[in-house]
C-alpha cells in the first residue's frame, strides 16, 4: 500500500481516499477499519483494472444523483461502496499479514 497522510481530506469528512496508485487517509494512524476499508478498493482495482473501478464508481454514484438520491445516499450506494463496508476486518487481516 503506497500510502500519504493528507490533512486536506479531514474538512471534507473524508477518512481514506484510494488515488491509485497512492492512498491517502486524513490521519497519520489511521484506524485498521479505514485501512482494510481502503485495502479492499486497492483489491477491487486489482480485480476489475484502473479505469474499470473509477468508471463504474463514477456512473453509480452519478445515477444515484440522478434517481434524487443525496450525496450520501448515493456513495452508500456504489457497489464498491457496499462490498468495501461489509468486508470482513478480520479475514483482511489475515490476508494482510499473508502478504
Ligand atoms: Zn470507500
Amino acid at each position: 500500500m503506497n500510502v500519504r497522510n493528507c490533512r486536506f481530506l479531514k474538512p471534507f469528512g473524508i477518512n481514506g481516499i484510494v488515488l491509485y496508485p497512492f492512498v491517502l487517509f486524513a490521519d497519520k494512524h489511521p484506524s485498521e477499519d479505514v485501512v482494510c476499508h481502503e485495502q479492499v478498493h486497492l483489491d477491487q482495482i486489482k480485480r476489475d483494472g484502473v479505469l474499470g473501478f473509477y468508471t463504474r464508481y463514477l456512473k453509480e454514484y452519478f445515477a444515484g444523483r440522478r434517481m434524487g438520491m443525496t450525496h450520501d445516499q448515493a456513495y452508500r450506494n456504489i457497489s464498491y461502496e457496499k462490498e468495501a463496508y461489509s468486508a470482513d476486518v478480520a479475514e483482511l487481516r489475515r490476508r494482510r499479514s499473508m502478504i
